[in-house]
């Protein structure tokens, strides 16, 4: 039998379970990336939520900065949730802290206020079928501008919440804390058409 496809979750910091059950349970290998061999392993990449500032420092100190940003350009989907979506941003409002930058993309960080801290709501997400899906916001951030080649794919009171620009993912929500495996499973489609027909039908 054939390996399992390997799914990255960046664990330096945040909420890395949750997407390790989430991979599984759409039938693909989750692994833990913390080191540059762990991240040769996979074949796409989730960045999770937490503290944008902490895993933009500790991306650095690791060297996994710049390994992931070589990855992404020979085709590595790469999916953020939340603090992911910040440090794959081009543009923080009002912030000079490190990140990846590799989205054509500005993003407000705790963008919808202290007095809606957290809130849940159904979203109709372009791409995703089967009904809306149930959101949970925590200390979001939304985008503020969208540059060339970025499709917005879910807006919350008219403020894009979901984008995606090629073979780059990434929501102010965390999909990982709801049951409903619809936004996994997309991120593992894009990863299964980046590995191309050949290898698909090795692996089948
Ligand atoms: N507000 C956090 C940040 O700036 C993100 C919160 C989250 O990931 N749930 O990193």
């Amino acid at each position: 039998m054939l390996d399992e496809m390997k799914i990255g979750v960046l664990a330096l910091q945040g909420a890395v379970e949750p997407h390790m059950k989430a991979i599984a349970g759409c039938g693909y290998e989750p692994v833990a990336v913390k080191t540059a061999e762990r991240l040769d392993q996979v074949k796409g990449l989730i960045i999770p939520g937490g503290e944008s500032t902490t895993v933009g420092k500790l991306l650095e100190r690791f060297g996994l900065d710049t390994l992931i940003k070589e990855r992404v350009a020979v085709g590595m989907p790469l999916y953020g949730t939340c603090t992911g979506m910040i440090l794959m941003a081009a543009e923080i409002v009002g912030s000079t802290q490190h990140r990846l930058g590799l989205m054509a993309t500005t993003v407000k960080r705790n963008a919808f206020g202290r007095q809606v801290d957290s809130f849940e709501t159904d979203l109709d997400i372009c791409g995703i079928e089967g009904g809306p899906f149930r959101a949970i916001f925590i200390r979001a951030p939304y985008f503020e501008a969208l540059g060339s080649g970025v499709e917005a794919m879910a807006e919350v009171h008219g403020r894009v919440v979901m984008a995606r620009q090629g073979n780059m993912l990434a929501s102010a929500f965390h999909p990982e804390l709801t049951d409903d495996l619809r936004v996994h499973r997309y991120f593992a489609a894009m990863v299964e058409e980046s590995l191309g027909e050949g290898a698909k039908a090795q692996r089948h």
